[in-house]
């Protein structure tokens, strides 16, 4: 058995990350805008903030909550040519339309050595648009995730101006739990110059990450409130449970199911109403987090705990399916997924007459992807695993378990950086004394 080998038929090719991405294809850029337009229509203002005189190169930083994303920035960027950063799953089957499309492909929450060059092919050789989503995944609850210093690093690397796409409204308009069931809700998004080049060499990494955080700042629930935005939708709770999935009046996780505007815990009884306000309102009249992201704040506090005290383990049969390049998914059968502070993510398995052991220490990953209705493979919860040249999407068998593995991941990456933080203080401050 190899570390992070499956034992795949002979000749099968793994995509080749280190490629050159392509010039986008004039077509293309045409083609996109003019979809865009029929499909956004007047559902969104578009709002240039310190643009005058903006023009190709730049980078375009982007806050992401849903499909439409991609269709409002061809609106945005029109006429300029784009390469966006992009993850291979995306383009499962039609891997030759996203190098045409100028398509940077990467494997999600891995390091990869090659994506700097690309980058800076795209904005010094072919002085496009290099777009990013540094949240790497559509929001689950409409407020920004944790954004790394890394992206402020990459930035100051690159040495161009920035510009931030912040949308508002795409969630609530097609939330990531329920993303085939559209709500009507206006959307709005801001286009900012936050950075010129002079900047990026002026201000620190520090000074550029608060910028940038600050620029790509969200919360869905609020917009909604702000701007008396009212939705009626009578499925406007159906599978909210997938991310609210602990109960906080007894406590019980992946007990919780929904169903109309109502979602409830099958251990306790108790259930709330998800109002057309986009409040949560308990039906016994005693609700513990009207604004639903501090619901799901508390269920973050909660898995913190778990790690910081070192209680947190989870261990599940899962049916796997890789990608090793865009052109299909093969299906692994099952395997064990393992999560833990100690080992980070495991996937032991068999497969063509040989065992297989994927591991992905916690340094190694801020984040993970997960999928609450994954359109490619089947339509069920899901999280991604990738190594540098392959991809697992295993699909757990026990219920509603994915969200507290992205919270998990995240918290135990905290945990272990501020430990080796500790550890290198310790170091110097020994070193010091001698
Ligand atoms: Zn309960």
């Amino acid at each position: 058995m190899q570390l992070n080998k499956v034992n795949y038929k002979k000749g099968l090719k793994h995509y080749n990350t280190a490629k050159k991405p392509k010039k986008q294809f004039w077509l293309f850029k045409w083609l996109m805008y003019i979809v865009s337009k029929i499909l956004v229509g007047k559902q969104c203002k578009i709002e240039k903030i310190n643009m005058e005189g903006v023009k190709a190169p730049y980078f375009l930083i982007c806050n992401h909550m849903s499909f439409i994303d991609f269709e409002i920035n061809s609106l945005c960027t029109y006429p300029a040519r784009v390469n966006n950063i992009t993850t291979l799953e995306s383009y499962y089957r039609r891997g030759f339309l996203m190098e045409l499309n100028g398509c940077i492909g990467k494997r999600k929450f891995t390091t990869d050595p090659h994506l700097v060059k690309a980058c800076e092919t795209v904005l010094n050789e072919y002085k496009s648009v290099l777009c990013m989503y540094p949240e790497a995944r559509f929001s689950p609850i409409g407020t920004l995730a944790i954004i790394p210093d890394t992206l402020a690093r990459l930035v100051k690397r690159l040495g161009h101006d920035v510009v931030v796409l912040n949308h508002h409204g795409n969630y609530l308009r097609a939330p990531f739990w329920n993303w085939r069931k559209k709500r009507k809700v206006p959307m709005h998004t801001t286009m900012t110059k936050v950075l010129d080049k002079k900047d990026v060499e002026e201000k620190s990494v520090g000074e550029i990450h608060k910028i940038l955080v600050d620029a790509l700042d969200y919360d869905e629930y609020k917009y909604q409130k702000d701007n008396n935005i009212k939705i009626t939708e009578p499925y406007r709770a159906e599978g909210i449970n997938k991310v609210l999935y602990q109960c906080p009046n007894c406590k019980t996780e992946y007990e919780m199911t929904s169903s109309g505007a109502t979602l409830k815990c099958n251990h306790c009884g108790k259930e709330w109403t998800l109002l057309e306000n986009g409040e949560m309102s308990a039906n016994d009249g005693n609700t513990e987090f009207p604004h639903i992201p501090d619901w799901f704040e508390w269920e973050r506090a909660n898995v913190r705990k778990e790690a910081e005290d070192g209680t947190y383990y989870f261990e599940d049969t899962v049916d796997v399916y890789s990608m090793p390049n865009t052109n299909h998914f093969i299906p692994l059968g099952e395997a064990t997924l393992k999560h833990s502070y100690k080992d980070g993510f495991t996937i032991e398995g068999h497969y063509n007459g040989e065992d297989y052991k994927i591991s992905r220490p916690v340094i190694g990953m801020n984040g993970v992807h997960i999928e609450y209705d994954y359109c490619y493979i089947r339509p069920d919860q899901c999280i991604q695993i990738s190594t540098t040249d392959d991809t697992f999407i295993c699909y757990p068998h026990k219920k509603d378990v994915v969200t507290k593995l992205s919270f998990a991941t995240e918290e135990l990456y905290r945990l272990k950086m501020l430990e080796k933080e500790q550890r290198q203080n310790k170091t110097r401050e020994n070193r010091e004394e001698k």
